[in-house]
């Protein structure tokens, strides 16, 4: 099971149904499919079902709950979505931050819930007082205010956004050993300065620097091979080309005196 699974979207007395079933559009197209509902104003209704768009099944699975204390009694992350910053004495994240920290708390696993606020008066205190942590969407302070669905869209790509740097990372570190091949070993710090040293030789050989300081071109080539993360045998094979154009430019030397 994805650990988005783990991830729910919690609307509290919401009192569009439209803007119910845009939520769970938002939500479908990140790849998230855990809404609940928290004391809906009015049931869902045609309006709620249009606007969802396709993401019916979002909307047809949302459990409806009495309380916000009981639809987030299994969490251990809490995350209240607030149009006004600063306004408890909450942790503020920036939504970005907010969509890292539920991704690695479903990952442990643990349940996680964003909690958004009624569309004209948000959240009450004592339902902020519930949340671990608050998340305020940088809009203009002079307007601040997001339409619910919209603010849902936001922190939903957040969590994408998260999903798919974890996964980026997780294949390249897979990735890694075929790059270097299954059994070659990482080159050690003193065989890459080794070769560094030699870099540095050859390009004096071959007169490279042509009276210019060696140091930027030294730094930026030292950048460019710690990059690559070069094993043991790729180093013996660029320092056996180094040698041969030390020989050459020897040889070269030689011919021309
Ligand atoms: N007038 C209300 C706004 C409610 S908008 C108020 O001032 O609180 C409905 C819900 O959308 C909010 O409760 C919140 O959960 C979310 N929301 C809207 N704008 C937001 C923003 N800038 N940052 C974070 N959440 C926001």
């Amino acid at each position: 099971m994805p650990a988005t699974r783990r991830i729910r979207f919690v609307l509290v007395g919401t009192q569009h149904p439209g803007n119910i079933g845009a939520a769970a559009r938002a939500m479908k197209t990140m790849g998230l499919h855990r809404l609940v509902l928290v004391a809906p104003l009015r049931a869902l209704d045609e309006d709620a079902y249009r606007r969802s768009a396709g993401a019916e099944d979002v909307l047809g699975d949302a459990p409806v709950f009495g309380s916000l204390a009981e639809a987030v009694a299994d969490c251990t992350l809490v995350i209240g979505c607030t149009a006004r910053s600063r306004r408890v004495s909450l942790e503020e994240l920036l939504p970005a931050d907010g969509g890292r920290r539920a991704l690695a708390k479903a990952v442990e696993p643990a349940e996680v819930a964003f909690v958004f606020g009624r569309e004209r008066t948000g959240l009450t205190n004592e339902e902020l007082q519930l949340c671990h942590a608050a998340v305020h969407i940088p809009s203009d302070p002079a307007f601040s205010s997001l339409n619910l669905a919209a603010a849902v869209q936001v922190l939903a790509y957040e969590v994408r956004l998260a999903q798919l740097t974890q996964l980026q990372l997780s294949e390249s570190r897979q990735a890694a050993p075929q790059v270097a091949g299954p059994r070659e070993s990482a080159a050690s710090h003193a065989q890459l300065e080794g070769m560094f040293g030699q870099l540095g030789e050859a390009l004096d050989d071959i007169d490279f620097h042509k009276g210019r300081a060696p140091e930027s071109a030294m730094r930026k080539l030292r950048r460019l091979f710690l990059r690559a993360e070069l094993s043991e045998q790729e180093v013996r094979l660029l320092r056996g080309i180094l040698s041969d154009a030390q020989r050459m430019a020897r040889l070269a030397g030689k011919a021309g005196s």
